[in-house]
């Protein structure tokens, strides 16, 4: 029997998840958060008085050129943290490293043509110096903004840092964007110089940037030069017009250069959301509160051991690439690794080679490569040694209970922490997750905030919901990392952010609490399914029809129903080898009723060779939603992955 719709507009959970997974002891003895008590005595610490907190971690993380007195300024929904301190960021992770890590190796560098460098902490700063001081010449000063398009290659860490290094203002586009989603960005930011490469390689072909720097440049007017590393052709370079060569402008600096002391509320970088909901925002976040909190997030979410070897596979377009690629794992010292192209080219096991071939320790990649290897079927990683993991990550999407344990048993062998990582463009850093020696974690579950983190479930009108039930999470506190604006629409900040409850970040999504407090991610409120009064979040439906042994990845949206207000269609693709049948469509609406209930049955299921996804791998459900009720697609699409898989969604309705 259908319920009436709920005054609260609470989410109905259906999920029930019951695997918990201790830390294993030996990880926990050697972890820099070991225990329980330890996570809790901090949090509350943290909890009971912020400022000094905050003010303590600041002092340990960072070098201070200046001090700071003022902690926190808080001006809701307007914060400064650190105000009086002066730092740089690119001294942080390079120079504050040299007498102990000078030959250290930074970075591991993987092209996907397979040319491999290796660069130390000394060539890195020498790299960033000579760049910054190429920046200079060409008139860049503290304050301008500088794009940056360019493959996964260490220049384009050396490009950051370099920004970083003279206060001026980065804003990376992903490599894989069009010459029109550049141009957008390059002009919302008013960049002055763009660095970009002639070209980066992707599956066997050359990803043509300097093509789309020449499409973009006539209608970038603020651009006065293109910066251009070569990596993928041979020969002289033939430059026109604002173009010159990045080599020429290096060779001729110096391998030192003076850092810009800034401010810690200078803007460090603007980088652009991934548009899974709309037009991207352009994310301003500033020096001091960033750089406190991308240090100590990734030491301690990912438990960072100086011998460790780091593998995030996030692009640096992405803040994944920015937080937990470049500044992150800089910042506290560790060798990581940059990996150019595709992770299954040219051989589906590439990656799984790669870690054997490195020994790398620890590995962060996103729900949508985890599903795409367990589409591929076990026998490939299960021909590699990667005995040196210890310790797994995921971010960018739910990650559904059965990925999670494919992901621990196949790739971690079971012996390996899992942690899910919850957080977006603008909080800068993670938010909720597992503390890998100290928290016990649950499938599907990005169990708890870091300390200093407040983070709630709550209803339209600002009230805690109950245990399991359904609202929309906020983050009720002002945090370091967090954006400071929307770059040039500092009124979209307050609309977007702070105008459902005052005072109280408004994140998007849609979450629930268990009984232990844990947090689990439902889906994007904008997703949400209204089944006959029954408010649904699409990450359940999903996790559930990924539990069938067919099924690879699905995806959930709602479509008008005269008798139910909204029926659900999913999008279903399913493993390597199983071949799509109407029974197979039945197996599946009856195995999610008998998972979930009745009421979130698919009333239509849809089998695909693949979803569209955004450049960062999300799934796009806007679209979905438009594909299902048969109506052309709306709203911005630049983000798309691959317009293909949006026409063979289309013509594929049996
Ligand atoms: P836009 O804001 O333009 O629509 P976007 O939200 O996809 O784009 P990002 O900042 O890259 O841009 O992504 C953040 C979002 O990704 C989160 O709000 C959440 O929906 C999702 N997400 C990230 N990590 C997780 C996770 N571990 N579990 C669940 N969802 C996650
Ligand atoms: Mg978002």
């Amino acid at each position: 029997m259908a319920e009436a719709p709920r005054p609260s507009e609470a989410l109905n959970s259906v999920l029930v998840e019951n695997r918990v997974f201790p830390p294993p002891a030996e990880f926990s003895r050697r972890a820099h958060i070991g225990s329980m008590e330890d996570y809790r005595r901090l949090w509350d610490e943290a909890a009971k008085d912020p400022e000094a907190y905050w003010g303590a971690r600041a002092r340990e993380e960072l070098y201070w050129k200046e001090p700071f007195q003022t902690v926190l300024d808080w001006k809701p929904p307007h914060a400064r943290w650190f105000v009086e301190g002066r730092t740089n960021l690119a001294y942080n992770c390079l120079d504050r490293h040299l007498p102990q890590r000078q030959d250290k190796t930074a970075i591991i560098f993987e092209g996907e043509p397979g040319d491999r460098r290796k660069v130390t902490y000394g060539e890195l700063s020498r790299q960033v110096n000579r760049l910054a001081n190429g920046l200079r010449s060409l008139g860049v000063k503290k304050g301008d903004r500088v794009g940056i398009y360019l493959p996964m290659v260490p220049e384009a860490a050396v490009a950051m840092l370099a920004c970083a290094r003279i206060g001026a203002v980065h804003s990376v586009v992903f490599g894989g964007f069009s010459a029109e989603a550049l141009q957008e960005r390059m002009n919302d930011a008013g960049a002055k110089v763009l660095l970009t490469a002639d070209g980066g390689w992707r599956k066997g072909a050359v990803v043509p940037l300097l093509a789309n720097v020449r499409k973009a440049l006539p209608n970038m007017k603020g651009v006065e030069h293109a910066v251009v590393l070569q990596r993928t052709t041979q020969g002289a370079l033939s430059l026109e017009g604002k173009e010159r060569s990045w080599s020429e402008l290096v060779d001729a600096q110096s391998d030192t250069c003076e850092p810009e002391w800034v401010e810690s509320e200078h803007p460090l970088f603007i980088l652009y959301t991934s548009g899974s909901t709309g037009k991207p925002k352009g994310v301003l976040h500033t020096t001091g509160g960033y750089s406190v909190f991308a240090s100590l997030s990734t030491r301690w979410v990912f438990d960072l051991k100086e011998e460790d070897v780091y593998w995030c596979t996030a692009d640096v377009g992405w803040v994944t690439g920015h937080s937990y690629l470049v500044y992150g794992p800089l910042m506290n010292g560790v060798t990581s690794v940059i990996f150019e192209g595709a992770l299954t080219h040219p051989n589906a096991d590439r990656c799984w080679e790669l870690i054997a071939r490195e020994k790398i320790s620890i590995l962060y990649t996103a729900p949508t490569a985890i599903r795409a290897f367990m589409r591929l079927g076990d026998d490939l990683p299960r021909k590699h040694d990667m005995s040196s993991l210890r310790l797994l990550g995921s971010v960018g999407e739910p990650i559904n209970p059965e990925a999670w344990m494919w992901y621990r048993d196949v790739i971690g062998g079971a012996r390996c922490p899992v942690v899910d990582t919850w957080w977006q463009t603008e909080t800068g850093g993670i938010m909720l997750s597992p503390l890998p020696g100290a928290t016990p974690t649950k499938p599907g579950s990005a169990t708890l905030p870091l300390p200093g983190i407040h983070t709630e479930v709550l209803d339209k009108q600002g009230n805690p919901v109950g245990a399991n039930e359904g609202g929309q999470l906020f983050i009720t506190r002002p945090w370091p990392s967090m954006l400071r604006t929307v770059y040039g629409d500092p009124q979209r900040y307050v609309n977007t952010y702070f105008s459902e409850l005052p005072g109280k970040y408004f994140t998007g999504d849609g979450a629930r609490r268990d009984e232990d407090g844990y947090f689990w991610l439902m889906g994007r409120v904008d997703d949400v399914v209204n089944v006959a009064g029954h408010r649904l979040g699409t990450a359940e439906v999903e996790s559930a029809l990924v539990s069938h042994k067919s099924v690879a990845e699905a995806a959930v949206v709602g479509r008008p129903d005269e008798l139910k207000g909204t029926g659900l269609v999913a999008f279903v693709t399913l493993k390597k080898g199983v071949g799509h049948s109407p029974e197979l469509k039945k197996e599946l609406a009856t195995h999610v009723g008998k998972e979930i209930g009745a009421i979130a049955r698919p009333d239509e299921i849809r089998f695909a060779e693949g979803l569209p996804k955004t450049r960062s791998g999300k799934i796009m459900r806007r679209l979905l939603r438009d594909v299902a009720s048969g109506k052309q697609t709306t709203g911005d699409t630049t983000t798309l992955e691959d317009l293909n898989v949006l026409a063979a969604l289309r013509s594929d309705e049996d």
